[in-house]
């Protein structure tokens, strides 16, 4: 605890300073990495997004014009055959591998104009190769028919589309116009195509290359509407389409697409993985193909790994926590001990230097209690020499009553001085072995004080002609051990006496309901200020030597222990050349803590 104390004290302000910025410097250092990993992580993640996007946007994209390449290549068959029937540019299509190279595709057609005079002659001149041929819807009437009149591969479910006039349904028609108008491959918006079953309704689309009649000027609108025949075209099942163009190639991304610019469900055309639900993050992107606007939804897909998936970033930031706390703590730690090593050397020196001073203070003690204890057993040596001699000169003095008396008075006086020393020492020893019993009783103080004064008449009144003058301000009884308290007043009297210069003493008793007060005043020599706190400890006689005044310097150490014992305080004023008043205060009330206390 001392030493926990002594540690805050000494903790001086630089030490945890120097600590505090290492601290804050390594968190500050483990936010911004922290930070600068994340930034990269976005950006690599972003990175790895743009690209997946900008190569699903390539593919789609390279895989129409191989489309529109496609039918081109078609169309420059079909003008350029001399006897072009169905037979032979059937043949030419599965020849070209088309559907194995460009798979997606639904299969590749002709559709050519007619119109409502020609009609009958049209779909006879085609029976020859379709027995069942046929221009459908037929009703309403219309001036205009475009039927198809070719679709490979012919398999049953082509068939069905033969003799359909695509001409007659808004949607397609628009994209046939654009592709006749441009002179230039067209697709149209999202189509049911007539191949399909009723009610699977799945959204397809048709791509159209215009076929005009040869060596024609094509330069008016009015030029391309006279010179069209028809249509090279392709229809698309939309799923199969593009799935096709993304089955090879294992996508981050999922992707929905629509028709349009907007989202909404019934321009949905494609929808990469359905499980995918899209986000708040999800990204669009809008692409014209062949004069139509494709909008692509792009979503990441689960087994998309981002960069920044923030346990990387977190385990950054655990690590440079820790990392720096501990770096904070081990200086912390460093400095505590240098500090506790400091202190544990300056409480060794200070130790070896008390008891260096102790060691000084037994020393002279002993030399004290050996002249103390040397002083009357000379004088009665002397004096029992003196008397011997006497009665061998058989000196008839020697036996005189008077002699006699002196002597004994010699013996009583030494004695007394003698037990008083030994005294003394035993109660010294007694308080350092924890054996000085205090046993309690009612006592009335100023009975006690007086009675004290009354036993030490003789000796102030042979030094000072006198006996200390005791004035009751407040009388008390109080629980205490009577003969120690009394041992206690001795001692201050003496004293008083001792260093009194050979002035009265005044005693007052005085002390309010809670405390007994007892003031011992001199007016003799008084005590230097350095040495008032010192007066109380072993073997201290503040600069008095043993010839000046006797005494062992163990009365007031005694006294204090004593009154500590009853739970009560000692306090003294000096001031040199003026005296010295010593209070004592005594608790009224009992003190079951000291109550038979052993110390
Ligand atoms: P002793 O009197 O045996 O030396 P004490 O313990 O009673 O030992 O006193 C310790 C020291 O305190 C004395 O040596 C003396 O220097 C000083 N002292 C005690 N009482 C007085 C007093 N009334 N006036 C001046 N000095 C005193």
């Amino acid at each position: 605890m001392a030493l926990y104390k002594a540690l805050r004290r000494k903790r001086d302000k630089t030490t945890s300073l120097g600590g505090w910025i290492i601290t804050v410097i390594g968190l500050l250092a483990t936010i911004l990495v922290t930070n600068e990993i994340i930034e990269k992580n976005r950006k690599e993640d972003k990175i790895r997004i743009d690209y997946e996007i900008a190569n699903i946007l390539r593919r789609t994209q390279g895989r129409m014009d191989r489309y529109v390449a496609t039918l081109l290549q078609v169309r420059a068959f079909i003008m350029n055959t001399e006897r072009i029937n169905p037979e032979v540019l059937n043949q030419y299509i599965s020849d070209s591998e088309i559907q194995d190279r460009l798979p997606g595709i639904q299969g590749i057609g002709v559709t050519l104009f007619t119109n409502k005079n020609r009609k009958g002659e049209f779909e006879k001149e085609w029976r020859k190769f379709y027995p069942e041929f046929k221009i459908w819807p037929d009703t309403p009437e219309r001036e205009l028919y475009s039927a198809i009149v070719f679709l490979s591969p012919n398999d049953w479910r082509n068939r069905k589309a033969l003799g359909y006039d695509m001409w007659s349904e808004p949607i397609r028609r628009e994209a046939m116009e654009m592709a006749r108008d441009k002179n230039e491959a067209a697709l149209t918006h999202k189509v049911v195509l007539v191949q399909e079953k009723l009610g699977e309704a799945l959204p397809g689309l048709n791509l159209y290359v215009p076929l005009f009649r040869k060596n024609t000027a094509l330069m008016s609108d009015a030029d391309k509407k006279k010179a069209i025949l028809g249509y090279v075209y392709a229809p698309f099942r939309a799923q199969i389409l593009f799935k096709a163009i993304f089955s090879e190639y294992d996508m981050i991304m999922d992707v929905e697409i629509y028709d349009g610019e907007t989202l909404s469900p019934v321009n949905l055309i494609y929808d990469h993985d359905p499980q995918v639900p899209k986000t708040n993050a999800s990204i669009s992107k809008t692409i014209d193909i062949y004069g139509r606007k494709l909008t692509f939804l792009f979503t990441r897909m689960p087994k998309f790994r981002p960069a920044n998936d923030g346990l990387k970033a977190l385990w950054v930031l655990v690590f440079g926590f820790i990392s720096t706390l501990l770096i904070g703590s081990v200086w912390f730690l460093t400095r505590r001990q240098m500090r506790i090593a400091s202190i544990m050397a300056a409480e060794n020196e200070r130790m070896l230097k008390k008891e260096k001073e102790h060691v000084a203070a037994r020393d002279e003690f002993l030399s004290i209690a050996s002249h103390e204890l040397k002083t009357p057993l000379t004088s009665l040596k002397l004096q029992a020499q003196v008397m011997l001699r006497a009665i061998n000169r058989q000196d008839p003095n020697v036996y005189s009553p008077e002699r006699i008396m002196g002597l004994i008075k010699q013996i009583d006086t030494q004695t007394t001085r003698l037990t008083r020393l030994v005294d003394d020492m035993l109660d010294l020893s007694r308080i350092r072995t924890g054996k000085l019993r205090i046993e309690k009783r009612p006592v009335e103080l100023a009975e006690m004080v007086i009675d004290v004064v009354e036993r030490l008449r003789p000796q102030f009144v042979e030094r000072i002609g006198e006996i200390p003058r005791v004035k009751i301000e407040k009388n008390s009884v109080g629980d205490w051990d009577k003969f120690r308290i009394e041992q206690v007043l001795t001692n201050l009297l003496t004293n008083a006496l001792k260093y009194g210069n050979d002035r009265p003493v005044d005693v007052i008793i005085a002390g309010d309901d809670k405390m007994a007060k007892v003031i011992v005043r001199d007016y003799g020599i008084g005590i230097a200020k350095e040495n008032v706190s010192k007066i109380f400890e072993r073997f201290e006689r503040a600069g008095i030597s043993a010839s000046e005044v006797s005494g062992l310097g163990l009365g007031l150490f005694i006294t204090r222990q004593i009154i500590r014992s009853h739970g009560g305080t000692i306090d003294v004023e000096s001031e040199i050349g003026k005296g010295s008043t010593f209070t004592v205060s005594l608790p009224l009330e009992k003190h079951e803590y000291y109550r038979d206390q052993v110390l």
